[in-house]
């Protein structure tokens, strides 16, 4: 087998080791089926209960409320920018959103084209630096929702708390921070991650919606597109993405019983993004992190270096010492070091001993 790199990738990210074997080792054949997860019927008895147990754990994890459902759809996170408006967002209504970064900003630039958008805050002239307060928030009175991004995967910052909306629903954007800490779901109206940051393969997300909200599509959505024909049919209106499906089950499998729950992952991820951000904080500017510091996300560590082209040797370095993905998105420039669920500790160790070698040789 080729060697495995320490990885930093944004998006696909690392998947937990043990998922990665447990997978190939039932590849050919999972047990009772004498196929491939990829090769039976979705409707079959094993992968009813692949998928069934995928949900269960979320709501073990998550302790889900009773009145939300969780659903696996396909489309990855950006088809939820459109099937939110589409299904939450009457005529005649306004949904609020919060514009802190790249991701919040296809949000509204699809929710749009479905309806009217109320920007309740933008960050666009600080450059994304940061959340908002309660108070800068312009939020609509009677919005149909608020939808915000809890993390920035873009520009590495995070939600610290979430907002007060009051009667109108939260919705979220939590592709990038999803399961990385516990949540109380009863907060939100829905929440929806794709899965390539920290819960499996690229192309499906999951999203987790309060019951009274599946009755507001309008008639005539297609069906493919309707939470509620998703939710009456359990996810399997037609074939989901099983193979997804299945990963996921695992790494939700992972999280319960080798890491131990959320508490536990959030306990390991502040110690991770703690030991990098130290590095940035105590590097006497040579690093610069990105995000002001209370916003700071525990995912995706941006920072900067004196110029483009130290950046560009900082970067390629790195690849050649085994630590791959640390480009920063092209649309900021930078480095930005993904750290997900599945980023060991000795890997974010590696990197942070990398910076601090890199600075003293090249200061
Ligand atoms: C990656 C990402 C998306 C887009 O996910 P796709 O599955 O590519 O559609 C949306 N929102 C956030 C916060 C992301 O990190």
């Amino acid at each position: 087998m080729a060697e495995r790199v320490h990885n930093f990738s944004a998006g696909p990210a690392a998947l937990p080791l043990p998922v990665l074997e447990a997978a190939q080792r039932d590849l050919l054949a999972y047990p009772g089926a004498g196929a491939s997860v990829m090769e039976i019927s979705h409707r079959s008895k094993e992968f009813t209960e692949v998928i069934e147990t995928a949900s269960a754990n979320f709501r073990t994890l998550l302790s889900i409320p009773e009145n939300y459902k969780v659903l696996f759809l396909q489309g990855g996170a950006s088809m939820q920018f459109s099937m939110i408006p589409m299904n939450l967002l009457g005529s005649g209504q306004t949904a609020d959103y919060i514009s802190t970064g790249s991701w919040a900003s296809k949000a509204i630039k699809e929710a749009k084209k479905s309806g009217t958008v109320n920007v309740a805050w933008d960050n666009k002239d600080e450059n994304y630096v940061r959340f908002p307060e309660q108070s800068d928030l312009n939020l609509t009175s009677g919005a149909a929702y608020v939808h915000i991004t809890s993390n920035e995967t873009i520009q590495g910052t995070e939600m610290q708390a979430e907002p007060e909306t009051g009667e109108a629903p939260l919705v979220c954007d939590a592709s990038s921070n999803f399961v990385s800490k516990s949540l109380d779901i009863a907060k939100y109206g829905l929440i929806y991650a794709g899965a390539q940051k920290n819960i499996g393969p690229a192309g499906l997300a999951v999203v987790i919606i309060r019951d009274d909200l599946l009755d507001r599509a309008p008639d005539g959505l297609p069906s493919m597109l309707d939470y509620k024909v998703m939710a009456e049919n359990d996810s399997l209106y037609n074939t989901p993405p099983s193979w997804g499906v299945y990963m996921v089950m695992l790494v939700t499998k992972w999280l319960l019983e080798d890491v131990g729950g959320l508490e536990k992952a959030a306990a390991m991820n502040q110690a991770k993004a703690k030991t990098l951000y130290d590095v940035i904080d105590e590097s006497g500017g040579y690093y610069r992190g990105h995000a002001v510091a209370e916003y700071r996300s525990l995912m995706n560590v941006t920072f900067v270096l004196q110029n483009a082209d130290l950046e560009k040797k900082f970067v390629s370095e790195a690849t050649a010492a085994g630590l791959h993905g640390l480009k920063g998105h092209r649309s900021v420039g930078g480095c930005r070091a993904s750290i997900y669920n599945a980023v060991p500790a000795t890997s974010v160790d590696a990197l942070a001993a990398f910076m601090k070698d890199f600075q003293q040789a090249n200061e």
